[in-house]
């Protein structure tokens, strides 16, 4: 187990594995002080990281193609910890003392299958586009383009908050009645107020970026909250190979059992076969940035106001809804081989077509962007270039008046150092490179592109 890390009181938890005592027991003192305030949060901090462990054997027990995920989490207890286990990115579980010493073991165990759920998705990757504090602020908010994204459909509903509603029902939607069938009477449901698809009224076994789109649409009963998010990010565990290995091997437990619940077994196919994924990725970001744009209210005075009557003298503004407009851009620096990226342009004009969109702008680009062809099918485009790579001239011409931008290639390029005014989905061959963190990223595997 870990130690205090330096961000609470000292620990001496090596408790992990430690037959259960009873609570209400006294345990020790310290060097025949009296149980002064330290050793009783020693003894706290003691009693919460058993209830960890036994929480965790529980949770073991009855998801078992989770085992190895459940025991890669690293308890932190500390006392800013919210009262409910909360997980960070890097597998850390926060505990408070008190709450969790006081917890009885399934519900900790319910928390436990519910953070690795979280964690197991990349949930908190996927967050990044509804993070609000990754936005740039609008540079001219009451006229013009650049107004500011409509982001509060519903009154408090903030983009993150909507997400963590919609990660919940994704993780949630697990944690319900195929798992209860194998569990004892002592745990019941789910806590009181956890979101799920059931409680939401929302069809079940959807990804979180669709409820999130859902979640426009309906308003969120008070009585829920989604799981609480840790005051801080802990150190990391692990690299990102080795929980790339961890998730691989628990979606290969998951399909050699074959009795996980739905999700589970959606996801360990994605995991296995992501060539299978990264289409349904490449629908879900492109339509999600369209509707995005879709929702935009843009304020122009090119169409008179039906107000105007009232008031003749004054020229009042008029709400629109631009269509989104969708430009590509394509990298044909020659690295990306012709075929891949056709292969890639006929599945988004699959996706385009499915969301109404007639037109579409593509721009090739090397080192220079090339003139935009406007075509009906992104495939039909004429790839010009060659030679060497450097996108960002493409993205200054394909970006210019398009709400959602498409970038194709397998990312040896240098990139804006700003995230550019339309929502950015980049296709990315290979393996070899990064797109910057503004980008939502659809991974494309070479051998089946
Ligand atoms: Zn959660």
């Amino acid at each position: 187990m870990r130690q205090g890390d330096g961000l609470g009181t000292p620990r001496e938890n090596d408790a992990e594995l430690r037959p259960r005592h009873d609570a209400g027991a006294p345990r020790e003192n310290d060097a025949g002080t009296g149980p002064g305030d330290g050793a009783r949060d020693r003894m706290i901090d003691r009693m919460a990281g058993e209830r960890f462990a036994g929480a965790r054997l529980w949770a073991a027990m009855r998801a078992p193609y989770l085992a190895s995920a459940l025991f890669a989490l690293t308890p932190l207890v500390h006392g800013t910890a919210p009262p409910r286990p909360s997980a960070d990115e890097h597998w850390n579980v926060h505990l408070n003392p008190d709450a969790t010493a006081a917890a009885p073991v399934p519900e900790l165990g319910w928390w436990l299958l519910h953070h690795v759920g979280h964690l197991l998705r990349d949930h908190h990757a996927r967050a990044r586009p509804y993070d609000t504090r990754n936005r740039p602020a609008p540079a001219t908010p009451h006229h013009g383009r650049d107004h500011q994204p409509r982001d509060t459909p519903h009154d408090g509903l903030d983009p993150a908050r909507r997400w963590a509603c919609a990660a919940d029902a994704e993780v949630n939607d697990d944690l319900g009645a195929d798992l209860g069938a194998d569990l004892g009477a002592d745990l019941g449901d789910a806590p009181a107020g956890a979101i799920s698809p059931e409680t939401l009224g929302l069809p079940d076994g959807l990804l979180a970026e669709r409820y999130a789109d859902l979640l426009d649409l309906i308003d969120v009963p008070p009585q829920l909250e989604p799981c609480a998010r840790p005051p801080f990010t802990g150190p990391p565990a692990m690299t990102g190979l080795e929980r790339e290995l961890l998730a691989r091997a628990v979606a290969a437990a998951i399909e050699a059992r074959g009795t996980a619940p739905g999700g589970w077994r959606r996801w360990a196919e994605a995991t296995l076969r992501p060539e299978v994924d990264w289409r349904a990725r490449l629908a879900g970001l492109v339509t999600r940035g369209l509707a995005r744009a879709a929702g935009r209210v843009d304020y122009s005075y090119s169409r008179p106001s039906r107000r105007a009557a009232a008031a003749p003298s004054i020229v009042l503004p008029a709400l629109l809804r631009p269509l989104p407009r969708v430009s590509v851009l394509v990298d044909t620096s020659g690295s990306v081989g012709r075929a891949a990226l056709g292969r890639v342009l006929g599945e988004l004009d699959g996706v385009l077509r499915a969301a109404g969109n007639r037109r579409v702008d593509v721009v090739c680009c090397d080192t220079e962007a090339h003139p935009a062809q406007r075509v009906r099918a992104a495939a039909q485009v004429e790839l010009v270039g060659g030679g060497g790579t450097d996108l960002r001239p493409g993205f200054e011409a394909a970006g210019e008046g398009a709400d959602v931008l498409v970038v194709l290639t397998d990312g040896d390029t240098p990139w804006p150092p700003r995230r550019p005014r339309p929502y950015v989905v980049v296709c990315l061959f290979g393996d070899r490179h990064e797109a910057p963190e503004w980008a939502s990223v659809v991974r494309v595997p070479e051998e089946s592109a």
